[in-house]
């Protein structure tokens, strides 16, 4: 299985950047002490070509070297530095080589990735590119009749994501959030499965186990990304959802098995996770991938 990954000097943040980065080396980490075969893959530079398909000229001056106003990085959550645009940029290379990967072998991962809140003209909640946009969009070029499935299972609503596949068949875009979190202004997807707060897992599965099937049924997609999300952890600080270790692995495999049994290929990303608990973070994401490992092997 090739995963993506960005070395840790790729990670340069801004000193108001709120949330300490290390879920990235501590689920590499966790990842390639516990998985044999995993090979792992330095994730390349998304080139600017890539990034026009979906973003404007405007927006990409500013981040390449323009900089954001004090209300575009109060939006996006941090400050603008040329580096974080670096950073964004493997992010999204890491994105763009685990579809192609996926494609190829039938599963594969960007330990990293996800960033479904970006806009083609904007960055929102830590979010500066749509790396999976990005990714569809170049794999679009090759392969133009490509049907997509984008399973988005992250606490918060992929708006970006729906947003700029709104009009393009060839992408099914599902999502299962909590309805009155983050994003306020909601963007209608293909299948949007909106909780209410503070949801358990009883009945957030159940309510995943009705509709994400009926995506992969009627769409038929040939390749499927989806964007895990560590952040419907009952500890995590901002998901709003109350899902137990146990009940995020029972949704890990639920998904894995859908991709396998209707043979699939599937590319996961990590999405978003905030958890109180120091590793807890990265110990999701990498049981995420370290189940779709399992699953993709029998086990
Ligand atoms: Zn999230």
């Amino acid at each position: 299985m090739r995963c993506f990954y960005l070395p840790d000097y790729y990670y340069p943040l801004p000193p108001t950047h709120p949330f300490p980065m290390e879920k990235f080396p501590q689920a590499y980490n966790f990842l390639v002490a516990e998985i044999a075969g995993l090979e792992i893959c330095p994730a390349p530079l998304a080139s600017v070509e890539d990034l026009r398909r979906v973003h404007l000229e405007e927006y990409l001056v500013k981040l390449s070297h323009a900089g954001l106003s004090a209300s575009e990085a109060f939006r996006l959550g941090f400050e603008w530095t040329r580096e974080l645009f670096v950073r964004c940029r493997y992010e999204t290379g890491g994105t763009v080589a685990a579809l192609a990967a996926a494609l190829e072998d039938g599963l594969a991962a960007n330990l990293a990735g996800g960033t479904h809140h970006a806009f083609p003209g904007c960055g929102l909640g830590f979010c500066l590119l749509n790396d999976v946009a990005v990714a569809i969009r170049r794999l679009h070029t090759g392969k133009p009749g490509l049907r997509v499935l984008v399973a988005d299972t992250d606490a918060h609503q992929g708006n970006g994501t729906h947003a700029i596949f709104r009009e393009d068949p060839r992408v099914f875009t599902y999502s299962i959030h909590v309805e009155k979190n983050y994003p306020t202004i909601k963007e209608p997807g293909d299948l949007d499965v909106g909780l209410p707060r503070w949801v358990e897992g009883a009945g957030y599965l159940g309510q995943l186990q009705d509709t994400l099937p009926q995506a992969v049924e009627k769409f038929e997609p040939d390749l499927a990304v989806w964007i895990s999300g560590a952040d419907p952890h009952e500890d995590d600080r901002f998901g709003q959802m109350r899902l137990t270790s146990a009940d995020l692995d029972a949704r890990d495999r639920f998904v894995v098995s859908l991709c396998r049994d209707f043979e699939v290929p599937l590319a996961v990303l990590y999405g978003g996770g905030y958890n109180r608990v120091p590793g807890m973070t990265a110990r999701l994401h990498a049981n995420a991938v370290k189940t779709a490992f399992d699953v993709y092997h029998g086990r």
